[in-house]
């Protein structure tokens, strides 16, 4: 996916920054616990797509904090 494209992309709910998954193509959003898929290399970006994650993969909200994969 396109870094500069990515780096426009922030979650439809909170702004926040999305975390590219290269593996599981998906963005994720930490804070929210959501992965928005990318589908054929475009992210949809809706949060009725997106997948819940489990509560391991899922951050307290702690703005700024630079996350780890
Ligand atoms: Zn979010």
């Amino acid at each position: 996916m396109d870094k500069e494209l990515l780096a426009m992309l922030v979650c439809p709910l909170c702004n926040g920054k999305l975390k590219y998954n290269r593996e599981a193509q998906e963005l994720c959003c930490h804070y929210d616990g959501l992965a928005y898929p990318i589908q054929e290399g475009i992210p949809v970006m809706l949060p009725e797509e997106a997948r819940a994650m489990g509560a391991d993969e899922k951050l307290p909200i702690s703005p700024g904090r630079t996350g780890e994969v």
